[in-house]
């Protein structure tokens, strides 16, 4: 079922922004991304109509070098939603947080898409090549899906950091909390090598460094001290060592190999002597040829000798997915491959004090859990409190019960088991009245633990991930690789990193 996009009022009427300044509301003071994202809805979108149940669509218009590009926000409550749970928060390693009750997609599809209606919400996940696709929960944790349909160089419309560079204002905007990127493939054939990892070793830091998102997880237990070790590895190569070692080889791949590096060298007027050198330069003529902003005179090679080549940009390309692929074949052992190839990096905002206007708490919540049963089996080991918190804002002459009126509102529109919640208590304040001013007790900007009744513990729309994962590898959460539970600790663990010894049983090693 295809979605009806119709604007209720006429396109002449819909309100045109410039898309390099557009940021979303001009806020006086900035709330969380739950109320923020409603102001943005009303103040700069405008209604389409959709006849699916749980989803409300709006249009943004945004303007760029006179071309009119779509902006589409998307809320799905998660009650009515064909995948309540969020496989990528998993993967982050948020698994423990409480599925919220509503998530919101920021899309901009591909050029060619412009005039078309959007896929219905199951679909959309199918489509990679939007300009943007970032998804946040209404907690204030998100993803960044696709950027640019995953393409360095955009669209002929817009280059992919200026796609980046309105992501970026908009979660800033928005008051968004934490996003993550998947360290994203996009090059053809470099299957072995993801994109990510291509900058990290050409440039010592992710593709994504720019907008200060960080390595945060990868698979297999895979933290920064050996991301960066693997890097460093790679990096370090010699040119003249892979150069001698393919000629051993002697093989038509092997030849190529040392054809294409031959053909690089020549034409960097730059001696390079590591696999970082010649990654760097030929992410230098990637950019160059399809970044219409690069300043070619700075760069040192000669454009008109690489015209004259009749290079262009899909050989480099195809270059540099056929040297990582074979060059990482021959110097990483294979689980590498697959470790390199899963990192997520996070990008965190945080609170911005606003003292002198309103008064800002982050509030964790100790949760009162009864016994929980997942089929016939009791779930003992979930979280006993909520540590992430939610921000609680509040008029600079709030009370103490205002502050739980706030929080417990504030919980109750975020979480969907947290709907009757209430808060009983709030730590270090309860020997004062309702009615004492919160301020005389506690900084804005500070954190208040929240104590507060049983929430409704159904394991329905519970946590966003329901397997505990503690697996000898190190991970502790899920990553995307295939899992199984142990059957004695009734933890999860990689298939690939289960107990040899019974091989027909599915036991972990720590139990083995
Ligand atoms: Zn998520
Ligand atoms: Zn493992
Ligand atoms: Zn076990």
């Amino acid at each position: 079922m295809a979605l009806k996009i119709q604007e209720k009022n006429n396109k002449q009427n819909l309100k045109i922004y410039d898309f390099k300044n557009f940021s979303g509301p001009s806020f006086p003071i900035t709330y969380s991304f739950r109320q923020n994202i409603r102001s943005f809805i009303q103040e700069n979108a405008q209604e389409c109509c959709t006849d699916e149940e749980g989803v409300k669509i709006w249009i943004t218009c945004l303007e760029n070098n006179g071309v009119k590009i779509p902006l589409y926000t998307i809320e799905e409550s998660i009650q009515h939603s064909y995948k309540p749970y969020c496989r990528i928060c998993s993967y982050t390693g948020w698994s423990v947080h409480l599925v919220s009750k509503r998530r919101y997609r920021l899309i901009i599809p591909n050029s060619d898409k412009w005039d078309k209606q959007l896929p219905s919400v199951v679909d959309l996940d199918n489509d990679s090549t939007y300009l943007l696709h970032g998804v946040i929960h209404c907690n204030g944790f998100g993803h960044l899906l696709c950027i640019s349909g995953n393409q360095e160089k955009g669209s002929k419309h817009l280059c992919g950091y200026e796609v980046m560079d309105l992501w970026d204002r908009l979660c800033t905007n928005l008051g968004t909390r934490s996003i993550s990127v998947k360290d994203m493939s996009n090059i053809k054939g470099a299957g072995t090598m993801s994109l990510g990892l291509l900058y990290g070793v050409a440039n010592g830091q992710s593709r994504f460094a720019k907008w200060n998102y960080r390595f945060h997880n990868g698979a297999y237990g895979l933290d920064l001290k050996r991301f960066e070790a693997a890097i460093r590895t790679l990096g370090a190569i010699n040119l003249n060592e892979v150069v001698e070692n393919m000629a051993i080889k002697d093989n038509s791949d092997s030849r190529k190999i040392n054809v294409l590096i031959g053909k690089y060298r020549l034409w960097n007027r730059v001696n390079m002597i590591t696999l970082r050198d010649l990654l760097k330069f030929m992410i230098s003529l990637l950019k160059a040829a399809t970044d219409r902003h690069a300043n070619l005179e700075a760069s040192n090679y000669s454009l008109d000798r690489l015209l004259s080549a009749s290079e262009d940009v899909n050989s480099v390309r195809h270059d540099i997915a056929y040297l990582c692929e074979h060059v990482s074949r021959s110097y990483l052992k294979k689980p590498a491959f697959v470790i390199l190839r899963n990192n997520y990096f996070v990008k965190e905002w945080k609170i911005k004090d606003e003292g002198d206007k309103v008064l800002k708490f982050m509030c964790p919540v100790r949760l009162f859990l009864s016994p929980t049963y997942y089929g016939d089996r009791l779930i003992s080991k979930l979280p006993q409190s909520l540590e992430l918190g939610e921000l609680v804002v509040l008029p600079l002459n709030a009370t103490i019960g205002d502050l739980k009126v706030a929080a417990e509102n504030c919980y109750r529109d975020t979480y969907f088991v947290m709907g009757t919640f209430q808060v009983t208590g709030v730590e270090g304040l309860n020997h004062l009245e309702d009615g004492v001013l919160v301020r005389e007790h506690m900084k804005s900007g500070g954190q208040l633990w929240l104590q507060g009744t049983e929430i409704q513990h159904t394991v329905r729309f519970l946590y966003q991930g329901f397997q505990l994962v503690n697996c000898i590898c190190g991970a502790k959460a899920q990553d995307g690789q295939k899992m199984q539970e142990c059957d004695i600790c009734h933890y999860w663990m990689h298939r690939r990193c289960k107990s040899e010894k019974y091989r027909y049983l599915s036991i972990c090693k720590n139990c083995a």
